[in-house]
């Protein structure tokens, strides 16, 4: 699997790859950079790795606490 993140301008839904045409969605993983975790989709056909503009905080919901109380 190459490790090149493509950069897709995120609009109403995010199915088809861009890169070959396979229309029924993505895998998904989560990639820690210096000050964001990305949320990422890899198309399970091409496995070309993609970047919709999402972002994971954990630094609210912490390790072990993903729902804390406000
Ligand atoms: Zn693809």
């Amino acid at each position: 699997m190459e490790d090149k993140i493509h950069k897709v301008q995120f609009e109403n839904e995010f199915r088809v790859c861009p890169e070959c045409g396979y229309a029924d969605g993505f895998h998904t993983m989560i990639k820690k950079e210096t000050d964001t975790v990305k949320w990422l989709f890899i198309c399970p056909a091409c496995h070309k790795i993609f970047d919709i503009g999402y972002t994971v905080d954990l630094l609210k919901t912490g390790p072990g606490n993903p729902y804390p109380e406000k």
